[in-house]
């Protein structure tokens, strides 16, 4: 199997409508990805407000063949989601339906930490996702993971059985303290487990370099993107099975097919300019949001809170351009909430898979922009 991935977390949307899918242009990418020989597709229940897995049905499943492709879907052990475990089979069976399909090849349980593990030992899920691999409707039993390699060395010495782990692996997060890239992906190697990479390019940050990081890479090659190199990063790793982008456009398809197509993997000379781009990056970022959502869904005040760290992340880099990122931060506050309005309830902040202090951060993006 080619080692690029269609993570469908980032589809393309409606300019004005970002709820819309832009269907259309999904079903583009899926042939294009599929005439280039890439195979795997990375779908989960709550992508795109629940909508992803009925996208991938009618622009993938329903126009080719079972065997054609290689469709991952992930088991939501969290709330608002699944709060008991006849829940489970509910929701199991829906994915199915909205799908379209009678098994999945790779199924996850999503996102474990220490905190979402105990919730799945008290559901029983990883016998339930054993149960249905038993019956067929699952190949492949694995979980993606957001927290310290102790607590990913924990699950793996209690389940054996997994065939295989999804980390975050990126070359900013690579010797980060927080999310722990490399250790975890030693963990994963020492259980003898192959890796699934998410967010390479995290959240499109590693696409958006500070202008001197970016020089290094455009010197050293002109021609190959500055996504590329994100991407390049974690398939260089030899116990990575396959790398998810989310793609969003056309443009981003191609640039990825084109160097994954007959992938190379970085040489010394490119390792050793992805470490200066490391410590210039880390000296301008702010918050290290990758703009994933999770926190959005139980948000009683439904604050844009990853919009409000993007904003806020591209102030702190460009001081020239305070009134243009007040301005925007304006239009958002208006049309959803402030930032000043977060009641500190403390959701958002156990849902993020990045660890981030949210509520310190909305502080600071209040003080800011009001
Ligand atoms: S702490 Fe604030 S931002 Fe987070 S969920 Fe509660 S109200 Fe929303
Ligand atoms: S704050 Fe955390 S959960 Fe929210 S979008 Fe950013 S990374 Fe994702």
């Amino acid at each position: 199997m080619k080692k690029l991935g269609f993570g469908l977390m980032r589809l393309p949307v409606h300019f004005k409508l970002p709820t819309l899918i832009s269907l259309g242009m999904v079903k583009k990418m899926t042939d294009y990805f599929i005439d280039n020989g890439f195979v795997y597709f990375d779908t989960a229940y709550m992508y795109h407000l629940s909508k992803s897995e009925s996208t991938v049905r009618t622009a993938l499943v329903d126009r080719y063949k079972r065997e054609d492709f290689i469709l991952a879907d992930k088991l939501p052990v969290m709330a608002p989601f699944i709060r008991n475990k006849e829940q489970q089979e509910t929701i199991f069976n829906k994915q199915l339906a909205k799908c379209g399909v009678e098994y999945f090849d790779y199924y996850l349980i999503h996102s474990l930490t220490a905190k979402s593990h105990k919730l799945a030992k008290e559901l029983d899920s990883f016998s339930f996702v054993q149960q249905k691999k038993a019956e067929g409707k699952i190949k492949h039993v694995g979980f993606s993971f957001h927290d310290n390699a102790e607590v990913l060395d924990t699950i793996l010495s209690e389940h054996p059985e997994v065939e295989f782990v999804q980390l975050q692996i990126n070359y900013l997060d690579w010797d980060s303290p927080r999310v722990q890239s490399r250790r975890c992906y030693e963990v994963a190697v020492k259980h003898g487990k192959p890796v699934i990479v998410m967010e390479p390019v995290k959240g499109g940050t590693l696409a958006n370099l500070p202008a001197e990081a970016e020089k290094l890479l455009k010197d050293y090659n002109p021609n190959a993107s500055i996504a590329s190199w994100a991407i390049r990063f974690a398939a260089s790793l030899d116990n990575v099975m396959v790398v998810l982008s989310g793609m969003s456009n056309f443009e981003q398809i191609q640039d990825n097919i084109s160097f994954m197509r007959n992938f190379e993997p970085l040489n010394e000379k490119e390792r050793a300019i992805i470490e200066k781009v490391v410590s210039i990056i880390n000296g301008a970022i702010t918050v290290p949001c990758t703009t994933c959502g999770y926190c959005i869904e139980g948000c009683p005040k439904k604050i844009p809170i990853p919009q409000f760290f993007t904003i806020y992340n591209k102030a702190m880099q460009t001081p020239n351009k305070q009134t243009t990122y007040r301005a925007s931060y304006k239009k958002l506050a208006k049309k959803y909430c402030s930032a000043t309005e977060c009641i500190e309830c403390g959701k958002c902040e156990s849902s993020c898979p990045q660890h981030i202090t949210i509520i310190k951060y909305l502080k600071d993006v209040s003080k800011h922009f009001e």
